[in-house]
């Protein structure tokens, strides 16, 4: 209990809190991670984004692959983790929330202010006129049929609006997470291993502009070093405790 105490003695003082948040945050919602043995990427490879656009059969099997992953977000529920994130931010203790998921559970926890530094898995995007449909009706069709899908506007290919490998992140996301990270006092990292980059200069970015950095993550990160707390533990049941 002593670092929670501290935790919430920290959010009451801070100005500004920002939570940064990675694939650790869902998997109590059970959506699994990439990293952890039982990781996404013990099972199948991750197809970039010049195959995707270059050969029919990479587009084929980023389709197989989200289609699976489609399910896993489709049935899952936001965790204690999400909800206290949601809960901080509407008694004004939490200015936002950067994540690096795809999975859409800050938002259904309640979340308003989030920024998604790699899209979202809930739509699907046109590469060429760049208009946007929720994702599911084309992700039970592709099930169904197993035909790669194209826009029916221009024919442009159909992408879920995530960032893919060797894809570009989105500008104006970027730069509003870099500008939200060097305007707190108070940066909360959490289930991210923190070897993403771009995303991982941002805990580094808020230290160097003198806030205070907490890691939440049940395995060592290369910033441990660099936080003035590290929580190796889980995180919805801390959040859940910490006492605000
Ligand atoms: P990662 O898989 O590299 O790291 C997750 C970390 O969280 C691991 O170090 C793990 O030990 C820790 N962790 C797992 N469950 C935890 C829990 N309940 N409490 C505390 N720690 C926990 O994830 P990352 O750093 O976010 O980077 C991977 C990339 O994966 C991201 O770019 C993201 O786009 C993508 N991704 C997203 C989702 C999602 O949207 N839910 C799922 C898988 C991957």
């Amino acid at each position: 209990m002593q670092h929670e105490a501290l935790l919430a003695t920290w959010l009451q003082t801070a100005s500004s809190v920002v939570a940064f948040t990675g694939a650790g945050i869902s998997t109590e919602s059970g959506i699994p991670d990439f990293r952890s043995p039982q990781g996404i990427w013990a099972k199948s490879k991750p197809v970039y984004f010049h195959e995707f656009l270059t050969s029919p059969a990479a587009r084929h099997e980023y389709w197989r692959q989200k289609s699976i992953s489609h399910v896993d977000f489709a049935g899952a529920q936001p965790n204690d983790g999400h909800r206290a994130l949601a809960d901080w931010e509407a008694s004004g203790r939490l200015r936002g929330v950067i994540t690096q998921n795809i999975d859409g559970l800050h938002q259904t926890a309640g979340s308003r202010k989030v920024l998604e530094l790699h899209g979202t898995a809930r739509e699907v995007s046109c590469l060429s006129c760049c208009r946007r449909w929720p994702a599911d009706p084309w992700v039970q069709r592709f099930l169904q049929t197993e035909k790669v899908p194209d826009c029916p506007d221009c024919g442009g290919l159909l992408k879920h609006a995530t960032i893919s490998f060797g894809q570009s992140l989105d500008a104006a996301v970027l730069e509003e997470s870099f500008r939200m990270s060097r305007e707190c006092d108070l940066f909360l990292a959490l289930g991210s291993s923190l070897v993403v980059h771009p995303a991982a200069a941002l805990p580094e970015i808020a230290k160097q502009q003198g806030a205070r950095l907490v890691i939440i993550n049940r395995e060592p990160t290369p910033l441990d070093g660099l936080a003035d707390l590290v929580l190796r533990e889980t995180i919805g049941p801390v959040l859940k405790r910490v006492p605000v």
